[in-house]
């Protein structure tokens, strides 16, 4: 099946499924608004012929009446309907869109991680999210209905009443609106390739003016005197994408105004035609009336359709780009229950790339972690420390080697399982902007109302007193009103989250980092003494903790440069020995 048509009858399936009231009143409003203008035509030429029979004295008034009466309820039947479906249409709109949300969230939740490094995706989500900005999915379902049911019903019935007096009207009704799907599709389709060019632009546009937005960045960009720079960028870029948008809006007035000229040429032929039918004697007075007034809805209804339709397939391309980002595969699911590390873990010839990048992040790196052991990882910004233990914890996958837990691939292994016996705190972690407590027990949500268990990882990672009266109820961070920190602070806490989360395994990437030599190097110790019966992995630049550690693996440039203890790789000369003797005076 067409990729349009898939996708059409994909939105329509979730609108049924999502909100099946909302689209039962939709329908029968779209059936009596389909069938009111031939209803009309009809009873208004016998009012016409009605009131002319009056003048004649060929009528009376009752009967004029009767017809004005079943004119009028009908009129207000359909006002009442319409009325009805709007205000049920646009709560069911709504939750059609909330529904269509809620479902990236749910992507983002199921995605790769591998996927969150490559900028394609961020590209794809943008598009997927312009979408929903333009209220995409209910203008497919709308314009779909008013195609389909006002389409078939209306232009039926209606083209059955004016048929009776000539045919013409039909192709000179087809024939005035028929530019406006033309104008439609074309104007459609090239919105729509407007649009999605400017994904990465906008994607620019916004990161711009989330530098300013946030306060880290706001005080950093002040700081350096580049808030001016900053701004103009964001104005140039929005210039770029608003220039290109109104080049759009100012050609979609231009083909509008010249369809509206067809239109009313159509109109002016068809009072002829139906006057000329009059002269001759074909049609009475009143079926005249009601032939102008059946050519304007039909005329009207012909238009919408074919504005409806012709703007379809651009309305389908950006509900396509929807699906492409939620269709993206989901990490898979499955695997073998881990139930904790009996032996060791190895590493076996790893080598990394990140996607779109043609160097090795990781090249050929091989070495054994055994069980309980406590491990040090060194090496200088870039050498693939942070890159390891993503793929040690089966976050990213190698692309070549493997990681073995007790022999088994990490890939293959049930995630859930498997990440319920490890602990990490990143290098960047998170700062959440919830109160201490959730702050810390974030990494076991089962044990949030464990305070004694809270306070306890607080004190081992170095914070023996509450940032306040509000103990670890207390707001951390400034956005819900809390209290700011330093980033020292945030630290510790990140430590005690990672501390608090009952592990069987524990990566530390840096966490230490912002604080003085001496109180990281008495920090880790703490953390060391406190993971007797852990496997710890902790990534450093600096050698403070090295001495405390069983071994100590040294990357360079990706590779692993050496491995051993402090004295074996003090002995070697090696590249251990010379970040030591570099970084000693630190210690003293
Ligand atoms: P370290 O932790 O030792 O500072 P990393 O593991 O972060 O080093 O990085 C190793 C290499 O991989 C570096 O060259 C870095 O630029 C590159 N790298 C890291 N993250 C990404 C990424 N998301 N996309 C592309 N390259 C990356």
């Amino acid at each position: 099946m067409n990729k349009k048509l898939r996708t059409y009858f994909r939105v329509l399936g979730i609108y049924f499924r999502v909100i099946p009231g909302t689209a039962a009143v939709t329908l029968v409003n779209y059936i009596i608004q389909g069938l009111f203008p031939a209803f009309t035509a009809l009873i208004l030429s016998r009012l016409f012929d009605t009131a002319g029979g009056i003048a004649d004295g060929d009528n009376d008034a009752p009967e004029l009446l009767i017809f004005g009466l079943i004119y009028l309820a009908a009129y207000i039947l359909n006002s009442f309907c319409s009325f009805l479906a709007g205000v049920v249409m646009e709560t069911g709109a709504d939750k059609n869109q909330v529904n269509y949300r809620y479902e990236i969230c749910r992507k983002f939740a199921k995605l790769p991680l591998i996927d969150f490094e490559n900028s394609g995706l961020k590209d794809k989500h943008r598009r997927a999210e312009q979408c929903l900005y333009q209220g995409t999915m209910n203008q497919v379902t709308q314009s779909g209905f008013r195609v389909v049911i006002v389409g078939i019903v209306g232009i039926i019935t209606v083209s059955a009443v004016l048929a009776r007096y000539s045919l013409l009207f039909l192709p000179l009704c087809v024939l005035s609106v028929l530019p406006y799907c033309a104008a439609r599709l074309i104007r459609g389709e090239q919105f729509y390739q407007t649009v999605s060019a400017q994904a990465k632009k906008t994607r620019k546009m916004q990161y711009l003016w989330g530098l300013f937005t946030d306060r880290r960045t706001n005080k950093e960009l002040r700081t350096f005197g580049a808030d001016d720079y900053v701004l103009e960028q964001w104005r140039i870029a929005r210039d770029e994408t608003q220039a290109e948008i109104w080049e759009q809006s100012r050609k979609d007035a231009v083909s509008f105004a010249l369809c509206d000229v067809f239109r009313i040429a159509g109109y002016g032929a068809c009072i002829a035609l139906a006057l000329w039918l009059t002269l001759n004697g074909t049609v009475s007075v009143g079926v005249f009336g009601a032939c102008i007034a059946a050519f304007m809805s039909l005329q009207s209804q012909t238009m919408s359709i074919l504005v409806n339709g012709g703007s379809l397939p651009s309305h389908l391309a950006f509900a396509a780009d929807y699906f492409e980002f939620i269709d993206l595969p989901d990490e898979k699911p499955g695997g073998n229950e881990y139930k904790g590390l009996h032996n060791q873990i190895e590493l076996k010839n790893i080598s990394f790339k990140y996607p779109n990048v043609e160097e090795y992040a990781l090249k050929n790196v091989s070495f054994t972690i055994n069980k309980g052991e406590k491990i040090a990882i060194l090496g200088e910004n870039g050498s693939g420390k942070t890159t390891l233990t993503k793929l040690l914890l089966g976050l990213l996958s190698a692309a070549e080697g493997a990681v073995l837990y007790d022999g088994e691939n990490v890939n293959s292994l049930d995630k859930t399982s498997f990440h319920k016996t490890v602990s990490a705190v990143p290098q960047n972690f998170v700062r959440y902007n919830l109160p201490l407590r959730e702050n810390v027990a974030i990494s076991d949500v089962n044990s949030l109302n464990d305070d004694a268990g809270i306070r306890n990882s607080l004190r081992n990672a170095g914070i023996a007193e509450l940032p306040d009266s509000a103990g670890l109820d207390a707001e951390l961070g400034n956005a819900y009103g809390g209290s700011d920190i330093s980033g020292g602070q945030w630290q510790k806490i990140a430590i005690a989250r990672g501390l608090f989360r009952s592990s069987r395994l524990i990566v530390l990437d840096e966490p230490t980092s912002a604080l003085d030599p001496l109180i990281e190097t008495e920090i880790l110790s703490k953390f060391i003494e406190l993971s007797q019966d852990k496997t710890a992995v902790i990534i450093s630049h600096r050698v403070g903790l090295c001495k405390l550690v069983d071994r100590i693996a040294v990357m360079k440039n990706g590779t692993l440069a050496e491995i051993g203890s402090h004295e074996e790789l003090m002995s070697k000369h090696g590249e251990y020995a010379k970040l030591y003797s570099a970084q000693e005076k630190w210690y003293l």
